[in-house]
Order: C-alpha cells, then structure tokens, then sequence
C-alpha cells in the first residue's frame, strides 16, 4: 500500500473530480464492459486532459508534458481506472511523441508536438511488415532520396488505426548493405499522400482495427526525417525506459477490472444463488485477485527502485508478460460468468448488434480482443528472450 502525502491525497482527490466532471456516461460504460473508447470518445478524452493541462501525464515540462513523477503518473492512472476512465490512446503520446521531442528537429517538434498533445493528429505505428514482426529488422520498406523529398514503395501490416489516422511514423531503409540495424530510417508520413492505400483486416473479435497499408511512390519531405538518416533503429531505445512507466500502472486497472467481472457474477443466477456466491467461482476469483495484487506489488516496487534511483532490469518485460496473461484470464472468467449471453456480441462484419448491450457484448470482444497482448508490444516469447538476457544472462 503507498502511503500517500497530503499533496498527493488532494491531487488524487482533483483527478476524481476531474472524471467525475468530465467523463461521459458512454466512455464509462464502455470501460466497464472492458471496451476500448470509440476514436471519437478518444479524442474527446484527450482534448479534455489536455485543456486541463494533463494532456500529456509521462512527458517533461519542456516538451509540454506535465513533468509528473513516475508516482504521480501511477496515482493518475490508479485514479482514473477507478472512475472507470479510459487509458489515453498511446501510439502518439507514448511511441512518437518521446522520440520527437529526443531526437527531432526544432521545427518537427513545433510544428508536431502540440498537435499530439490536443488530439488533432491520430498518429498509427508503421513498423511491422509481412516478415518483419519480431525480427522488424528485417524490413523491407524502401526510401529512396530524390531531390527534397524521399520517395517510399513497401508495405506495412498489421498497422492499428490507420483507417483513423492522419500521420504515421514509419521505418524504412534507406541503405542496404551493413549490419539489418543499420540504413533504417524514421519517416513521418502524412496519411492524405498520394500513394497510401489501407487495407482492413478484421481480427477474431470481428472488428476493425488493424490493416495493411501498402506505399506507392509516396513522396515524404525530407524535414519529415526524425533524427539522422540510417540511424532510426536507434532511436527506440529512448522507450525502453518510458515503458516502467507504462508498466506499473497495470496493476490498479487490472483490479477495476476484477470488480466489474464480481459485477456480473452477482447478476447472474444460479440454481443455489448468484455465481459470485458459488463457492468454486468465488475460488477463482480469489485466485486472480492475488495474482493481480501481486502485479501490483511488483509495480510498487518499481516504483521505489525509481525513485531511489536503481536499475528494475527487466522488470518491464515480467510485468508485460504478467498482465497479458492475467488480462486474459480474467476476461475468459468474465465471459465464462456471462454465459451464453456473452455468444451473443457478432454480426458478421459489425459490431455489437442493436439489442446487444455493452454490458453482454463487451466482455466477449474484450476476450477475443485480449489475445493480442501476447502478441504485441514485443510477444511474450521476445519478452522471456529478453528476461533470459538481462536476468539471466544467457
Ligand atoms: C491486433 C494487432 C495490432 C498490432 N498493431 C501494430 C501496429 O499498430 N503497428 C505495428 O507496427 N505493428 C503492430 N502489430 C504487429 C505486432 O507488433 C507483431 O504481430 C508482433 O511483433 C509479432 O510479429 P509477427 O506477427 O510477425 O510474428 P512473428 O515475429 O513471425 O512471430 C511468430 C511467433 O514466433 C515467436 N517468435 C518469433 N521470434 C522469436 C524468437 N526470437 N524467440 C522465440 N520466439 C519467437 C513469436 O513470439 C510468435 O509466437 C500488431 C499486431 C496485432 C496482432
């Protein structure tokens, strides 16, 4: 448990004030059925952060971000989950935004930072390729410099929001020859270039979130460069260590989460009682609610080695791996608490139907949605090669 200041207790009590001010009755019923927010509900959300000026919770003071500490970011987020606030959507704010403003020219970040920071542009993720996920390296994206302009030919996959998006931050080559690091550059694309096809693909839960968009002599300025030309590889480095950040604040959501499956299982009817009374159920969630506060612990406890300044080594990658599994788990409970009624989210190629609401449809597309966590971010299997490293040192 952290002891908190009284500093701390009253900004805790301006974060519930704030979302009880400012969140709407469909983010939070969305969050409540372990749905993500709609694009527009999103930027609503940060829109409203941002004119409070917390638009940008984990970034310093001089980029425009709020120059929190990593503890003041986790009660933000522990505040937040417990309003039943949506996490603020991430591919701007926390993948490009920090490199930007680490690694970007002057004009880049004046021109692109304050734009994250309200919302106005979407940023997605050009990275992935087919044959290139974990071993991104591997890509095969072409950048080819004619005069102020680069001209790009490739394919990206598995790009989430492009259909949404109004810039992407892209890896590309701009040299072969060398080691597969090298001659990867970081582009940033305008999504209206001509060129620049999207593709949906639909995922298991049947929605649209992710694509593949396919380059076509897509001409980018050369000022678009993040940084030095063949040197883009390295510049994701300044993320690993923004990612304990991220990291420690899953423990507190993870337990909402917990509370509105308990909700369900109270609802629902059995031959003895509600589920959640029935002794083997209740087994289960004790089980999951230790395993949860033992994430939690271990977020705390990155939290002080923060503070006191020590290295967490991979810490980040445990607790990645952690909450994967017990996000899905918890949702595999949660659609096993609900039955048939949580079968009854899919129409083909839609959404929720009509008479479905979020309360059955939600926990089924968080399910099905939930088996991405393993994947992305790094899998699993790469964060245990990276646990075998630096803990182990194999
Ligand atoms: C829903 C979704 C959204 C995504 N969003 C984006 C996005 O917005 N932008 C983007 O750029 N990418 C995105 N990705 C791509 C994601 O980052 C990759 O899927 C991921 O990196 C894995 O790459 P891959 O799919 O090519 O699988 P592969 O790398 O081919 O891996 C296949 C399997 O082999 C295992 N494996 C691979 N290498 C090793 C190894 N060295 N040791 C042990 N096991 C290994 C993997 O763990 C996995 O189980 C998204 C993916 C999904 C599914």
């Amino acid at each position: 448990m952290l002891k908190l200041t009284p500093e701390e207790a009253a900004f805790c009590e301006e974060v519930r004030a704030f979302c009880a001010q400012t969140l709407t009755p469909s983010i939070t019923a969305r969050v409540r059925a372990g749905m993500r927010p709609t694009p527009a509900d999103w930027l609503y959300w940060q829109a409203a952060l941002h004119a409070k000026g917390w638009g940008a919770p984990t970034w310093p003071r001089e980029a425009g971000g709020t120059g929190w500490s990593h503890r003041q970011i986790y009660l933000f987020d522990r505040e937040v989950a417990a309003c039943d606030g949506p996490p603020q959507f991430h591919q701007g704010l926390e993948l490009i935004g920090p490199i930007i403003y680490a690694f970007g020219s002057e004009a880049l970040k004046s021109r692109l930072l304050p734009r994250i920071l309200s919302g106005e542009d979407w940023w997605c993720q050009g990275y992935s390729e087919p044959g290139a996920g974990s071993d991104l390296a591997s890509l095969r994206t072409r950048a080819e410099r004619v005069g102020d302009h680069y001209v790009v030919n490739g394919q990206k996959l598995w790009t989430s929001y492009a259909q949404h998006a109004s810039m992407m931050f892209c890896l590309v080559r701009t040299e072969s020859g060398g080691s597969k690091q090298s001659g990867i550059s970081l582009l940033l694309v305008d999504m209206k270039t001509p060129g620049i096809r999207v593709q949906p693909i639909r995922t298991l839960d049947e929605q649209h979130h992710v694509n593949e968009v396919f380059l076509d002599d897509v001409h980018v300025p050369v000022e678009n460069l993040v940084g030095e030309e063949g040197k883009g590889w390295s510049y994701g480095k300044v993320l690993l260590d923004r990612e304990r950040a991220i990291t420690i604040s899953y423990g507190p959501r993870l337990l909402r989460q917990l509370a509105y499956v308990r909700e369900a299982a109270a609802q629902v009817a059995t031959p003895t009682g509600p589920l959640l009374d029935e002794p083997v159920f209740q087994a289960r969630i004790a089980q999951l609610e230790i395993e949860i506060l033992t994430l939690e612990a271990m977020g705390l406890r990155t939290l002080e080695e923060i503070q006191e300044g020590l290295d967490s080594g991979p810490r980040g990658s445990m607790m990645k791996i952690r909450w994967s599994e017990l996000l899905q788990t918890m949702t595999e409970l949660w659609v096993e608490a609900l039955g048939s009624d949580a079968e009854r989210f899919a129409r083909p190629g839609q959404g929720p139907g009509e008479d479905d609401t979020f309360e059955t449809a939600g926990p089924m597309l968080a399910y099905l949605h939930g088996r991405v966590t393993t994947i992305y971010g790094g899998s699993n299997e790469i964060q245990r090669n990276i646990i075998g490293r630096r803990a182990l040192g194999l």
